[in-house]
């Protein structure tokens, strides 16, 4: 008997790829069948398509591929022994699946179990472009009605900038720099906000900037202008961004005994003088994944204290994502640096 089947998006190699019929996943003990809703491309899904990023070299990832770790949808099934209440929730769900059974795991910190698997970004485990994806219950998290499909597949994103926030360490009034006017700097932003912390953004891209402002930002700035003007003004310094010269810059921009977030990859390394960080006594955090970050970016999307609706630029459909990857952007996308995909569409 031929089993059921389900449109998704893989990736064959470099810069090839395209919408295929695949076997409709099978839900095991403990995992959730999900009807996929929405999902988000990130800066990681143009590098897995084009073959940049660090995973191939490594050998944690390897073509072909099943992108889309930023997503939510709605529990259509569950595996043999698994809880059949979750059928008909909402939900989206962890990126980073950890083994579960390492002291890393043991202690809430999955996010950076050396046996885990990444949702549609290393081996073994597919997706989420795709009609249809698994997630285990572990990694699961439910979805209040409150919070509209849009923003619950920016609550991936969400959670990398409010942990990024959250490790700026700075009480209401701080002032905070975010480099980069990406979805993760303008997502630490509105947080920043919501905090009621004096935030200034720097960007390069004008629309970006502009949104910024459009989000409340009272402080934008293009990056050239801050290169030009570096100097210690800054409680805190996020690097949300991509570029190779930015932690330096971050360095230079934040006050003594300032902290210094860095969760940009440039895909070329960046190197500091440790001797700034020392002589000023400064902190310097990297941070990896949105995991412990997921529930709080929930309550703060369901409260409505952050409203991501604004960053997300247009909806497309699984088979423009590949023309989205190449860097196209839609003839008629908004300003936002995001872009949604309905695997339905
Ligand atoms: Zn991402
Ligand atoms: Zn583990």
């Amino acid at each position: 008997m031929r089993g059921a089947i389900v449109r998704a998006l893989v990736i064959e190699g470099p810069r090839c790829g395209g919408v295929q019929e695949v076997a409709a996943p099978i839900p095991r003990e403990g995992q959730l069948l999900v009807d996929v809703e929405r999902v988000g491309l990130c800066g990681t899904d143009v590098e897995l398509y084009t073959g940049e990023m660090a995973y191939f070299e490594q050998g944690l990832t390897h073509f072909p591929l099943r992108l889309g770790h930023e997503w939510t949808g709605r529990v259509s099934g569950v595996g043999p022994g698994t809880d059949p209440s979750w059928v008909g929730q909402r939900v989206t769900g962890d990126t980073m699946l950890g083994c579960g059974r390492c002291q890393l795991c043991l202690t809430n910190r999955h996010y950076v179990c050396p046996d885990r698997n990444e949702i549609g970004i290393s081996d073994g485990w597919p997706g989420a472009l795709a009609e249809q994806m698994l997630v285990a219950v572990r990694f699961a998290h439910p979805i209040p009605d409150t919070v509209s499909v849009t923003a619950a597949a920016m609550v991936e994103p969400g959670g990398n900038s409010l942990r990024a926030v959250q490790a700026a360490h700075l009480s209401a009034g701080g002032r905070l720099l975010v480099l980069g006017s990406g979805t993760i700097g303008l997502l630490a932003a509105q947080i920043g906000l919501a905090r009621g912390l004096d935030v200034h953004v720097a960007g390069t891209r004008q629309s970006s900037l502009e949104l910024a402002r459009d989000l409340g930002i009272d402080h934008v700035y293009q990056v050239a202008d801050l290169l030009a003007d570096r100097g210690p003004r800054f409680d805190a310094v996020i690097d949300a961004s991509s570029a190779q010269t930015m932690p330096g810059l971050a360095i230079d921009m934040v006050s003594p005994a300032g902290r210094v977030v860095l969760i940009g990859l440039s895909s070329v390394p960046s190197f500091i003088d440790t001797r700034a960080l020392v002589l000023a006594d400064i902190t310097a955090v990297g941070i990896l994944s949105a995991s412990p970050g997921l529930q709080g970016t929930i309550d703060l999307f369901a409260s409505g204290a952050v409203n991501p609706e604004p960053l997300v630029s247009e909806v497309i459909g699984l088979g423009q994502v590949t023309s989205r990857l190449e860097g196209r952007r839609g003839e008629n996308a908004g300003p936002g640096p995001k872009v949604h995909v309905d695997p339905r569409k």
